[in-house]
C-alpha cells in the first residue's frame, strides 16, 4: 500500500503516524488533479463548451460516488463544502439561525474537536439557546443519552474522537433524539475513511467529513443532509450558483446542494476526490478498520509496557487512535526528538481542549493510524519512543 503513495518514494524513512491529522496522497489523486488542471480544465455549470461539460459530468460523478460512499439516498443530499468545520458551521448557521430559540437546548460532548463546540457556542449566543455538553469518564465515554430531553433541539457528536478514539452509539442517539423531536448531527472526520458508514441505518440527520482526511484533496468537505431537512433549510452564502431567479427587489433560491454552494466550487479537489473514494473502497473498510486495529493492539501492548505512561480513552467501542502522556515529559520534546527519526506523531492540544483538560492534561502526543502504515512502523516507533524518553529523562 505505501508503494501507492509517491510521498514515501521521496521520504524512504519516513514513519508518518499523525493521518488523524490529514492523510497523504496516493498517486491516483495527484494525477486526477494534475489531468483535471493540464487536460480538462474548465468551470462546472454555467458553460455549454466541451471541456466545462466534461468537467461538470465529472464534478457530478464525484457527488454520486460520495452518496455511495455513505449510502444515502439521493445525490442531492451531498453537499461540497470547505470540509468539517465548514459543514457544521453551515449547519449551525442555516439550520440552528431557523429552528433554535431561547430556552431550547445544544446538547454536545466535551470530547469534541473546536469545531463541534465553538459553532455551537457561537449559535447559543445569537439565539439564546443553552448549550450543554456530556462530561466525559475515565475511559473516555461520554453519554449524551442521559441528557436529552424535551427542550434538545440539536445533537451534535464527533462518531469518533480525535483525542480518545471512543466511537459513539449513533444509532442509540438518533433513535432517542428523534424520539424527542431533535435533529442529529454526526461529525464523521475521525470515521469516514475508518468504518464503513451508512447514514440511512445510522439514521443521523446530518454526516460531515473532510476530504483530507481520506487521502483526498485539501479544501473540501462533505456534508450529508436529509433530503427533506436541506430542502428547508436557507442559504448561508448567496452567489453566483445557488440561485433560481435574480431580481434586483429579492432573488429564489435553487434546491439543495446547489443552494449551499456558492461561487465557482472547488473543481478539482471534488473531481480528484474520486480517486480517493476508490482507493478506499477497493479496499473496504472493514478491511481497513481489521487492519488499524491490529496496528492498535500492537501499539497499546508497547506503551502500557512503558513507565508513567498513561493512555487517554480506554473506552470498549474504540477506534485506532493512541493518544497518551507521560510523566514528567513534555510532548513537544518527544515529537522533536521522533521528528529526528523521521517519525512524524501529532503533539499539543489536538483541538480539543476541553477534553484534554478533563483528563488534567493541556497537550499530550497522538499517534493515528493510515492505509500506508505496517506493524513495523509500530515496532519502529516504540523502539524509538523508548530512545526519546531515555534521553529526555537522563
Ligand atoms: N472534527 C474532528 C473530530 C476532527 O478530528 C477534525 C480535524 N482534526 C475536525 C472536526 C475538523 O476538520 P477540518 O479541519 O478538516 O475542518
Amino acid at each position: 500500500m505505501r508503494g501507492k503513495f509517491p510521498i514515501f518514494d521521496k521520504h524512504p524513512d519516513l514513519i508518518y503516524l499523525d493521518s488523524a491529522a490529514t492523510t497523504h496522497k496516493p498517486l491516483t489523486v495527484i494525477e486526477s488533479l494534475s489531468r483535471f488542471y493540464s487536460e480538462g480544465y474548465g468551470t462546472v455549470h454555467r458553460a455549454i463548451y466541451r471541456s466545462s461539460l466534461a468537467a461538470t459530468e465529472k464534478y457530478n460523478e464525484t457527488r454520486e460516488t460520495v452518496r455511495r460512499f455513505l449510502n444515502a439516498s439521493y445525490a442531492e443530499e451531498i453537499i461540497f463544502t470547505r470540509g468539517t468545520t465548514d459543514s457544521i458551521n453551515l449547519v449551525a448557521t442555516s439550520w440552528g439561525k431557523t429552528h433554535l430559540k431561547p430556552g431550547d437546548e445544544i446538547l454536545i460532548t466535551e470530547m469534541e474537536h473546536h469545531s463541534n463546540i465553538v459553532p455551537w457556542q457561537l449559535l447559543a449566543e445569537q439565539t439564546g439557546a443553552t448549550l450543554r455538553w456530556a462530561s466525559i469518564n475515565a475511559r473516555g465515554e461520554a453519554n449524551v443519552l442521559p441528557l436529552i430531553n424535551p427542550k434538545t433541539k440539536i445533537v451534535s457528536v464527533a462518531h469518533i474522537s480525535n483525542v480518545t478514539g471512543t466511537i459513539q452509539p449513533i444509532r442509540q442517539i438518533a433513535d432517542l433524539a428523534h424520539q424527542f423531536g431533535a435533529v442529529l448531527l454526526v461529525d464523521g472526520a475521525q470515521a469516514a475513511s475508518h468504518l464503513p458508514v451508512d447514514v440511512q441505518r445510522l439514521d443521523c440527520d446530518f454526516y460531515a467529513f473532510s476530504s483530507h482526511k481520506c487521502y483526498g484533496p485539501t479544501g473540501l468537505g462533505i456534508l450529508y443532509g436529509k433530503k427533506e431537512l436541506l430542502a428547508a433549510m436557507p442559504p448561508t452564502h448567496g452567489g453566483g450558483d445557488m440561485i433560481e431567479k435574480v431580481f434586483l427587489e429579492k432573488t429564489t433560491y435553487a434546491h439543495p446542494p446547489l443552494r449551499f454552494e456558492a461561487g465557482t466550487p472547488i473543481i478539482g479537489p471534488v473531481i480528484a476526490f474520486k480517486a480517493a473514494l476508490d482507493l478506499i473502497e477497493s479496499i473496504g473498510r472493514v478491511h481497513i478498520a481489521a487492519h488499524e486495529m491490529a496496528l492498535y493492539s500492537a501499539l497499546e501492548e508497547g506503551l502500557k509496557k512503558i513507565p508513567h505512561l498513561r493512555l487517554i480513552g480506554q473506552a470498549p467501542e474504540k477506534s485506532s487512535i493512541a493518544t497518551f502522556a507521560i510523566e514528567g515529559i513534555h510532548p513537544l520534546d518527544l515529537a522533536t526528538l521522533l521528528d529526528l527519526q523521521h517519525i512524524a506523531v501529532r503533539s499539543g492540544h489536538l483541538c480539543a481542549q476541553p477534553c484534554l483538560r478533563a483528563f488534567g492534561l493541556e497537550s499530550a502526543t497522538r499517534v493515528s493510524f493510515g492505509l500506508y502504515n505496517t506493524l513495523d512502523d509500530v515496532q519502529i516507533f516504540l523502539r524509538e519512543l523508548t530512545r526519546a524518553i531515555k534521553k529526555l529523562t537522563s
